[in-house]
């Protein structure tokens, strides 16, 4: 970035604070971070999630791959550098929802620890939830919801994790979810117990 554009900027301290904000709504404003390949469900449990705490009076928001890829950051693509900037501009996203007190479920792929990693230290560890949800690379592809490991099997689509891109499992997530074996249901359940656990509800 140029730096000129950096300089004369100035934080404002705002007169509501992130805390009153979270008595307003009697709750902590948490990143519910869903990471694994694509197919794994992480989207599916993202929104059953988000309905459930929705009935329960909860305000809770879900940013998604492909929705955030059609606004925000419809000009990256998928190289390991846009990729990277793809989680950056992301994880600000949820910083600022974390600060607006609501809880913020994220479904990417989010393929790097690095990247996964710049978001947990954004927000603070202890309203990062890192969710691994894991299904075989077989499952995944006969899901297949939007047809994309069939084009990325016949070279249509290039860098596709899992296929032809790498993709690095987190190694000490707050909960696994085996979607082989969960179904959407029992593993919006797990969420919640966990999200109980972390004290945000
Ligand atoms: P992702 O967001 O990880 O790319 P999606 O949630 O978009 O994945 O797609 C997962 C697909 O798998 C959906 O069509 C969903 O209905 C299906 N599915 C089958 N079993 C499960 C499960 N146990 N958990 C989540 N999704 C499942």
């Amino acid at each position: 970035m140029n730096s000129d554009k950096a300089s004369n900027i100035t934080w404002h301290a705002h007169q509501v604070t992130q805390d009153q904000r979270e008595k307003l709504l009697q709750q902590k404003g948490v990143v519910v971070w869903f990471t694994g390949l694509s197919g794994s469900g992480k989207s599916t449990i993202a929104n059953e999630l988000a309905h459930q705490l929705h009935t329960q009076g909860k305000l809770c928001y879900v940013l998604d791959g492909d929705n955030i890829r059609h606004g925000l950051n419809k000009n990256l693509g998928f190289s390991a550098e846009d990729r990277k900037e793809n989680i950056r501009r992301i994880s600000e996203v949820a910083s600022l929802f974390v600060d607006a007190g609501i809880i913020t479920l994220t479904a990417f792929i989010s393929p790097y620890k690095e990247d996964r990693a710049f978001c947990r230290t954004l927000v603070g560890k202890n309203r990062f939830i890192e969710i691994y949800v894991t299904a075989s690379l077989e499952t995944c592809e006969k899901r297949d919801p939007k047809g994309l490991y069939k084009k990325a099997r016949v070279g249509d689509i290039q860098h596709f994790t899992g296929i032809t891109a790498p993709y690095e499992p987190p190694e000490h997530p707050d909960l696994i979810i085996n979607t082989d074996t969960s179904d959407v249901y029992e593993s919006a359940e797990l969420v919640l117990k966990t999200l109980q656990h972390f004290g945000c509800l």
